[in-house]
């Protein structure tokens, strides 16, 4: 059975990510979308929150759990038998930056990563870019999966 992770903050899922989602569930039987938790740094959703947007999101989907985590994600991925690690790739910026967590993880555990180029209609969007349209009042519902709009309080 073929396994993998989408790790990521979420916060708040983007339709970047969405779309990632959706073309990578195709590649495996089971994709666990993975919450990273860091203690040191400041969300604007919940951790609940940030959950239930994806659970939401994918609830027609079998094949997509959605679980959290703190520490490595290789840990997490050893921890739950998964081989694999999915991610999405926007620009040359996106390329290096993942080039070497990607190098770091095949040192540290026997794991694969599998990259995804974005659609070129939500290259653009990134949760941060999101995160300011939020705050400055702006329409942020195009940028996001309906169930960001419906469950955002
Ligand atoms: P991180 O905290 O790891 O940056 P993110 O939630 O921002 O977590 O991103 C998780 C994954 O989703 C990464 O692989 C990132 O490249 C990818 N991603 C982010 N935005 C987009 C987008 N617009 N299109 C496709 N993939 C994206």
């Amino acid at each position: 059975m073929k396994k993998a992770i989408f790790p990521g903050s979420f916060d708040p899922i983007t339709s970047g990510h969405h779309d990632i989602i959706t073309r990578g569930v195709k590649l495996f039987d089971e994709l666990i979308i993975a919450i990273g938790v860091n203690s040191n740094k400041k969300y604007m959703f919940s951790l609940e929150e940030r959950k239930k947007f994806i659970e939401d999101s994918f609830k027609h989907e079998p094949k997509i759990k959605v679980l959290t985590y703190k520490g490595l994600t290789v840990d997490f991925c050893q921890q739950n038998n998964v081989e694999f690690i999915l991610r999405g790739l926007r620009n040359p910026a996106d390329f290096e930056f993942e080039k070497a967590i990607a190098h770091t993880n095949r040192d540290l555990a026997p794991i694969e990563t599998v990259f995804l180029l974005t659609a070129a209609s939500t290259s653009y969007i990134s949760s941060s870019i999101v995160r300011e349209v939020i705050i400055n009042n702006g329409d942020y519902t195009k940028l996001v999966p309906q169930s960001v709009r419906i469950n955002k309080k």
